[in-house]
């Protein structure tokens, strides 16, 4: 797979190094991938996740700035120089210098409930894709933990008419059934499921069903498939395991809508065969081990992921 780009879409790096006192930068055996390990990848593109577990706007608010800071400190010291993707020319200069590309994203807008306007701050902060929700909801819209099945707010759909001005990714992962359909009606631009898996090969809420993965086709989007165990199913091994998802994702919308979000860090569970970034060869391989072309093997691994990056984040200036 050498050569070939790889783009993840999800992983939760930044608060497990956060919280466990290490840093992003160098291999410590706490996280599993690192800006060191990921430099090893090259070209790729990393989806970093900001998250933090306060879900009111005020501790959000100042959990994220945490964070950020955090990232940011670690970015400067860092030898590598990765990239930040924040527009067109970052993005070019990612792809033609071999560089590590990140990509920031907020994972649940809980600091936006009542604070449309700070959206402009976390987009010159350098943040370009966002999930309205965690599990639980808020005022913007209803999220996939909640009992009742609430979709979109007005406020959260100025949101979305807002990112789709901006070219920030909207990330459908976590929110309600509801609020997914909303935005699927609302957004004009290509959406994302970042780290979610099919319903139909894993009973788990956080999973879509047939017609939500068919709809994010249609909207010329992509899902990111996750490596978390309770999302994959029973089945423990892990690289044949991603790949039956990608292979639904692929029947029911054709190659170009297939992508990788591992979850890294996010769990401390990884499935058998799974332990870093390296497994992404292995997916690699297994599809064309099960007979899918170079072109759309590299499609999966990160091709349609940079398409939607260069629909959406490639347009803002
Ligand atoms: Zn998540």
């Amino acid at each position: 797979m050498k050569n070939i780009l790889s783009v993840d879409g999800h992983c939760d790096t930044v608060l497990k190094a956060f919280e466990t006192g290490t840093s992003i930068i160098k291999d410590s055996g706490k996280t599993h991938i690192t800006l060191s390990s990921l430099s090893r990848m090259v070209p790729h593109i990393q989806f970093m996740a900001l998250f933090c577990d306060r879900f009111n706007s005020r501790e959000h608010f100042h959990g994220l700035w945490d964070l950020l800071d955090f990232f940011y400190m670690n970015l400067s010291s860092c030898e590598n120089s990765p990239v930040v993707i924040i527009d067109r020319v970052s993005l070019d200069e990612c792809i033609r210098e071999k560089r590590l590309g990140i990509i920031l994203a907020v994972e649940g807008a809980y600091l936006l409930e009542d604070n449309l306007h700070r959206l402009d701050m976390l987009y010159k902060l350098g943040i370009r894709c966002l999930s309205l929700t965690w599990n639980p909801g808020n005022k913007l819209c209803g999220g996939i933990g909640d009992s009742d099945s609430r979709g979109l707010g007005s406020q959260g759909a100025r949101l979305v008419k807002k990112m789709n001005r901006l070219g920030m990714l909207i990330d459908l992962s976590h929110i309600s059934e509801r609020g997914f359909w909303d935005i699927i009606e609302l957004t004009d631009r290509p959406v994302i499921a970042s780290h979610s898996n099919c319903l139909s090969l894993c009973n788990n809420k956080r999973n879509l069903d047939d017609r939500q993965i068919k709809a994010v086709a249609d909207k010329n989007g992509v899902i990111g498939v996750n490596f978390v165990p309770d999302f994959l199913g029973r089945e423990r091994e892990g690289i044949s395991t991603v790949v039956d998802h990608i292979e639904h994702i692929v029947q029911l919308g054709g190659p170009g809508c297939a992508g990788l979000g591992s979850d890294f860090d996010g769990t401390e569970d990884l499935p058998e065969g799974i332990t870093g970034i390296e497994c992404f060869y292995e997916i690699y391989e297994e599809l064309l081990k099960r007979g899918y072309s170079e072109e759309d093997a590299a499609k999966v691994m990160g091709g349609n992921m940079l398409r939607v990056i260069e629909d959406v984040i490639g347009q803002c200036r």
